[in-house]
């Protein structure tokens, strides 16, 4: 049985737009160009208008966005990828599909965000990059980062696959690092309607070098000059974001306002932590991710499904656990401990205040 309230219901959205996804659609199938066409480049544009960035690449997914961006980054088979182990697999499985190897240091226990002290200490010789993750969209602590970087001749490489539209210091995500990784699978802030994914970044070689690997490898048609893949963004999907890129920033300020909702009525409840936002961060809470402390999250997560209400836990395992990157003898002590707590909320722009009302008094009823 489906439940009352899911995670994310992404028909009222639908509804709203449905003129303007009909025509749009109906104009794609019309015109016969289904791959890499005219919605695509308009869409790669507007989203480096947005972003504040040279150059978007538009490619498959979010996971495809983050290994074109290692490769075009010129990482590979011996190099090491500094990371955080609390985030989605594709952030690290990217890393090892080039061959090289993820190191996963600890997080702040505040923000979830990769800490800078920890990435600090972790380099070594054959360190090359760090991949920062902005989770549930709210900001990694750029500007450390950046410096730590500079100092060693590393590149950084940024996942915002859930945080499009944020910002750090007043600069969006994505227009940071020597490049960036962006996902529209469905259910992100900016979703398609299918798979999608943007690899961002300001260097004209980086960009060349993306455009190259989303098509086989080929600058001109049938002369790959390296290995690359079949990864390119569909016109029907581009047509579709376009309709949806001018109201991201309407829906992401309703993400905060359902937030701040969530934080009025969780705060004051005995053993629940509301997530929190850093004076550099503006959140655009692709997720609202509680922590319920004491050993009672998993029975939070029981009395809210009793209730047909639906809740997550991003991410049950930390990455250095995961049978795939076990055999580290990597402890993450804030990692493992925020994988314990972590509790995500139902959150989309158009959440009604009686359901956060209610999920409130269902989840402290169930402490
Ligand atoms: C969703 C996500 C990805 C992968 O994006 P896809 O489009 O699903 O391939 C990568 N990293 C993070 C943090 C994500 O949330």
């Amino acid at each position: 049985m489906s439940p009352r309230v899911p995670m994310l219901d992404l028909r009222p959205q639908i509804d709203a737009l449905w003129p303007e996804l009909e025509r749009c659609t109906h104009e794609v199938l019309r015109s016969g160009r289904f791959i890499l066409g005219p919605n695509v480049e308009a869409f790669e544009q507007e989203c480096a208008a947005y972003l504040g960035v040279r150059h978007a690449v538009a490619v498959n997914s979010g996971t495809d966005a983050l290994l074109i961006g290692l490769r075009a980054l010129g990482i590979g088979p011996g190099d090491e990828v500094i990371t955080t182990a609390f985030t989605f697999v594709a952030t690290a499985e990217a890393v090892s599909h080039t061959g090289a190897t993820p190191v996963f240091v600890d997080i702040r226990a505040d923000t979830f965000g990769i800490d800078p002290e920890r990435v600090r200490a972790a380099i070594g010789p054959r360190t090359r990059a760090i991949l920062p993750v902005h989770l549930f969209g709210h900001a990694a602590d750029m500007d450390p980062l950046l410096s730590i970087a500079k100092e060693h001749d590393l590149v950084v490489l940024e996942d915002v696959a859930q945080a499009f539209g944020a910002t750090y210091e007043g600069r969006k995500l994505g227009s940071l690092g020597a490049a960036a990784a962006f996902s529209f699978f469905p259910a992100k802030n900016l979703g398609a309607y299918g798979d999608g994914g943007l690899l961002t970044t300001d260097n004209e070689g980086i960009a060349q070098q993306a455009r190259a690997l989303r098509v086989h490898g080929s600058v001109e048609r049938y002369a790959p000059t390296c290995l690359g893949y079949n990864s390119r963004l569909d016109e029907l999907q581009a047509a579709i974001l376009r309709v949806k890129l001018p109201h991201v920033d309407r829906w992401n300020e309703a993400r905060r306002r359902v937030a701040k909702e969530y934080d009025e009525r969780l705060r004051t409840i005995p053993g629940v932590q509301v997530p929190i936002e850093a004076s550099y961060a503006h959140h655009v809470y692709h997720q609202y991710t509680a922590r319920i402390l004491e050993g009672r999250r998993d029975q939070a997560k029981l009395a809210l499904e009793a209730a047909g209400i639906s809740s997550a836990i991003y991410y049950p395992k930390p990455l250095h656990q995961l049978s795939i990157y076990a055999g580290s003898e990597t402890r993450l002590p804030i990692t493992e401990q925020a994988s314990k707590e972590v509790l995500s909320l139902p959150i989309s722009p158009d959440l009604p205040s009686d359901t956060i009302a209610e999920i409130a008094t269902t989840l402290a009823a169930g402490l």
